[in-house]
């Protein structure tokens, strides 16, 4: 049977099986089964942290690189003032709680869909830090004409004389065995007919981390090249592969080679049987441990509903959980 693979699914299973579980069985977005939709509803809910980056992210795949494709002249300093208006919009989305509206489909509303932790989990935040993320999305989008690349050459030069780039691309497939891997990455171009990744960033954590998503990305990209007739293999080094921290306006490129290629294989085998032996339609939530790792639940998207379902016995009603959440606000 054929598992689904991701990076993320694999690190969410080693952390907490129950996560797992919340994150990537019981979440869907149909309104149909209360407790799935409010697993997906958390699974997608943002700390205000991860919400300025994936507001630069989106700002960059609709509006900035559509522009950058299209060779047209930008001026970053408007931008980045439509940037923060672009977030404004999705924080008032969030603050009106619109996502729990069934007339709204996040397909239609693409640009403003958003959940944050501080309205649908009552996270204690303050202006304040609200107003430092429309700063560093500000900054963030200022910095890009300012990043070099490669070879000391600007990051937007290159885009513009890339033979083609495309954002948030998530339609590249290949097979690992039994395992259907297809990584989302923030920008794919195409730079002298050979292949370059980019991943953005606002801030500084496991840079290894990023380095094995890029380099999953890279796989993907060089395994689809071998698997399309009439065209040669890519050499490793062909592929291209930069973490874009925009936040600082720096850059920092990651290796992609033949044994690199093959550990990654070597992980995507032996992780997705692990992954084949909890996926099918007879598991339950109780065949999933809980960690014992406390730091692992206070960071927890599904904290809150994690508790309900301990404490009532694994049965969900939508009206006495909804009254719990306030009085268990995440500290
Ligand atoms: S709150 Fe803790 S035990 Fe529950 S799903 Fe999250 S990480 Fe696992």
């Amino acid at each position: 049977m054929s598992v689904k693979w991701a990076y993320t699914t694999v690190n969410t299973w080693r952390e907490c099986n129950r996560k797992y579980y919340f994150a990537s069985i019981l979440a869907n977005h149909n309104r149909k089964h209360l407790i799935r939709r409010k697993a997906y509803e958390l699974g997608t809910m943002q700390n205000l942290t991860m919400w300025k980056g994936s507001v630069v992210d989106k700002f960059l795949e609709l509006i900035i690189i559509p522009k950058i494709a299209e060779k047209q002249e930008l001026n970053f300093q408007n931008l980045s003032e439509q940037a923060v208006e672009f977030a404004q919009k999705q924080f008032r989305f969030s603050e009106n709680k619109l996502y729990q509206n069934p007339e709204i489909k996040k397909g239609n509303m693409e640009s403003e869909y958003c959940i944050l932790d501080i309205h649908e989990t009552g996270q204690p935040f303050t202006e304040q830090e609200v107003e430092e993320c429309y700063d560093d999305i500000r900054k963030a989008v200022i910095n890009i004409p300012e990043i070099i690349l490669m070879d000391g050459r600007y990051l937007i030069d290159i885009l513009k004389e890339a033979n083609w780039i495309k954002p948030n691309v998530e339609d590249r497939l290949v097979y690992v065995g039994n395992a259907i891997v297809k990584p989302q990455m923030d920008l794919l171009a195409s730079y002298d007919w050979k292949p370059m990744i980019i991943d953005w960033k606002m801030s500084d954590s496991m840079v290894s981390d990023y380095a094995r998503q890029l380099q999953i990305s890279g796989l993907t990209i060089y395994k689809k090249r071998l698997d399309t007739p009439g065209k040669p293999a890519y050499l490793f080094e062909d592929i291209k592969l930069f973490e874009v921290n925009l936040l600082k306006g720096s850059s920092k490129q990651h290796d992609f080679t033949e044994e690199i290629y093959n550990t990654i294989i070597d992980y995507i085998t032996l992780t997705s049987r692990d992954i084949a032996l909890m996926t099918g339609d007879d598991i339950e939530l109780e065949d999933f441990e809980l960690t014992n790792n406390q730091v692992s639940c206070k960071n927890c998207n599904f904290r809150l509903l994690c508790g309900y379902l301990i404490k009532n016995n694994n049965t969900y009603d939508e009206g006495s959980y909804l009254k719990s959440v306030p009085s268990r606000q995440l500290v």
